[in-house]
């Protein structure tokens, strides 16, 4: 069985001459295969494609997929956007008592599974002309124990609460203070509790369209506990978040799983990791179809998804393999100085900034982290040259490349305009080619205009492009934001190889630790008060550093036996107390 995609948003009829059909044997022999819908875009009739991909390599814009499928999937087809649409194969297990985690790339299906298993996206198992019911869902599982989940949902016994994965787009639907949006969810009156533990209690006062990333996610968490349902779906609860607060979620939302029925998708490993007791990859082909895998428990599927390879299914996703460091690197103490600082200061009305003296060495890569609103970006944009301290200074005439934390562009035109435009000659430059542009996927969205791109795409794109232009220094502001598990890999090993071989130095700002682990040859470290008062410290040697950042957040990390990852310890284990007790939180 082969099925044919096209990729609508990567469709662009209007600046093609219809390749995909001009191409196509089967046309040229007088069938009718590729017609042309009212719309514009073309309609690949699977029935009469013979499967020969001549339209897949036609097309200028990679729109298209033909893609050869076992035939038994077919049976497990359970929802298809439309004809040439996004497939999704099988679904998650709905199991009690335990947290059940969603792990794939974007564009994989992760939302679509969780729409339907909350009830808000009636599958139509494939058959997209008529309208779909619960009925015929309940009767195509039947014999299962998700027919008996999808009756339930059906007859309004099981309700579901949904953590929506786009917390930025409440504040366009309610307007108003936070406290009236939790009030209206807080069906067993325990609004102060839940506000106490997520920590947002200053916030309840403030209006929703007025607060960070951070908080607006805090906040849509806070509203799905407060909700009474039965299961609970929380698609992407880390984004925005530092890594004290996904830990205080993460532990909130396991203690849930004790009562309900919980699913998680999440794409930072070490947040995934500790918050799943089960996980179910999800692979195929991003934008075209997903399969979610069996089940398995939550280290052999991390593991596995580091590995690059999935045994069971033998399906490779990535030619490399992800590994962590036992030990901790040496720091470079033996190379020059590029810049360095005295003592810095800086306020805003109601925050101080105080940074200590430092220093950032020729070839060095430094890893920034601390909680959310203790001056990282501040002091990131003083090195940058973009914002003055109020007193200290800055030593070094050197030359820059700057990825703010939040990218905006009002740029018209395409991906591929905007990189000749911007890193001109650079474009043709083989090693920059081979070592950016490829393994960032940057040619998929080449011709994608640059204000339709998602937040995964444009993250790319302006990585691609910091990295492209010439500097001494590279700072980047939390690159790991809005992409998936493997493109951070891919994106941390991208930016430390490019680093290296070229023998230049970048400061970079995350809280994903396994980003900052794979990158970082030392850290710097920002305490204090977030909103008030952020002391920043360091570069120290990564032990250091992580102890000392580790430390403030109260949590300790052993080592997995097989693979050396880092995994965060449960709290008050005998490993976290032991490792406490030794002031070894990270390199145990
Ligand atoms: P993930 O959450 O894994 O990133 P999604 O479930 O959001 O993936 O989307 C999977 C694919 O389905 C994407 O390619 C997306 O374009 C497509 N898709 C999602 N919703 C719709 C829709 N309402 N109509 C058509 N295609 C959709
Ligand atoms: P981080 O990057 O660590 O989250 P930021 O450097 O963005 O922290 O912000 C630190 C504090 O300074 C926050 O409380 C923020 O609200 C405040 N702040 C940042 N920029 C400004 C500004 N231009 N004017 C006033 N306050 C600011
Ligand atoms: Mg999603
Ligand atoms: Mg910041």
């Amino acid at each position: 069985m082969h099925i044919a995609v096209v990729i609508h948003d990567r469709c662009q009829f209007k600046k093609c001459n219809y390749e995909c059909r001009t191409y196509c044997p089967p046309v040229r022999m007088g069938i009718d295969t590729v017609v042309i819908t009212e719309k514009g875009y073309p309609k690949i009739i699977e029935e009469l494609c013979e499967g020969c991909g001549i339209c897949v390599h036609k097309c200028p814009f990679e729109a298209v997929k033909i893609i050869g499928l076992p035939e038994e999937l077919n049976e497990n087809l359970i929802h298809q956007y439309g004809e040439n649409g996004f497939r999704i194969y099988r679904l998650p297990r709905v199991q009690k008592d335990k947290v059940v985690g969603i792990l794939g790339p974007n564009g994989i299906g992760k939302s679509t599974a969780i729409k339907i298993l909350s009830g808000n996206l009636i599958p139509n198992l494939g058959n997209y002309i008529e309208t779909p019911s619960w009925d015929r869902v309940v009767d195509f599982f039947s014999g299962t124990e998700m027919a008996d989940y999808f009756a339930k949902l059906r007859d309004g016994e099981f309700s579901t609460v949904v953590k929506p994965q786009y917390v930025d787009k409440i504040p366009i639907v309610f307007k108003g203070k936070v406290r009236e949006l939790l009030k209206s969810a807080d069906k067993q009156g325990q609004l102060d509790e839940i506000a106490a533990m997520l920590e947002i209690v200053n916030t309840l006062n403030r209006d929703v369209d007025k607060i960070s990333g951070g908080e607006l996610q805090s906040v849509a968490i806070a509203a799905a506990l407060l909700k009474d349902g039965d299961v609970y779906f929380f698609d992407e609860p880390s984004s925005y978040l530092d890594i004290y607060q996904r830990l205080s979620v993460a532990k909130v939302i396991k203690s849930l799983a004790s009562k309900k029925i919980v699913f998680v998708v999440e794409h930072d490993l070490a947040i995934m990791d500790f918050i799943a007791d089960a996980i179910h990859i999800m692979y195929g082909s991003e934008g075209a179809y997903g399969i979610v895998a069996n089940v398995r428990n939550t280290r052999n599927a991390i593991n596995a998804y580091l590995e690059g390879y999935l045994k069971d299914e033998n399906i490779r996703f990535r030619d490399w393999k992800i590994e962590f460091i036992m030990h901790p690197p040496k720091r470079k103490s033996e190379l020059p100085v590029l810049i360095s600082w005295s003592a810095i200061s800086k306020k805003y009305t109601g925050f101080q900034l105080d940074v200590y003296p430092g220093e950032i060495r020729t070839g060095e890569v430094v890893g920034v982290v601390g909680s959310n609103a203790t001056g990282k970006t501040t002091f990131v944009k003083i090195l940058a040259g973009v914002i003055k301290a109020d007193s200290g200074e800055v030593n070094s005439e050197i030359k820059v490349s700057y990825k703010p934390q939040y990218i905006k562009t009002d740029y018209d035109g395409t991906v591929e305009e905007l990189l000749n435009m911007t890193l001109k000659e650079k474009m043709l430059n083989n090693f920059y080619r081979a070592e950016v542009l490829h393994p960032l996927r940057l040619k998929y969205i080449y011709n994608k205009e640059v204000k339709n791109l998602s937040g995964g795409e444009m993250q790319r794109l302006a990585i691609a492009i910091s990295l492209g232009l010439d500097a001494d220094l590279y700072l980047l502001d939390e690159p790991s934001a809005y992409l998936d598990s493997n493109e951070r890999m891919v994106a941390a090993k991208v930016i430390r190889r490019y680093m290296e071989n070229l023998g230049r130095s970048a400061m970079i700002v995350d809280h994903d630790v396994y980003f900052i682990d794979i990158i970082a040859d030392s850290i710097m470290v920002f305490s204090g008060e977030p909103g008030k008062h952020g002391i920043a410290e360091g570069p120290f040697s990564m032990r250091e550093g992580m102890n000392m950042f580790l430390k403030n957040v109260n949590i300790t990390f052993r080592r997995d036996g097989e693979t050396n990852r880092p995994r965060i310890n449960k709290p008050d284990s005998y490993n976290d107390r032991e490792q406490k007790s030794k002031g070894e939180y990270y390199y145990a």
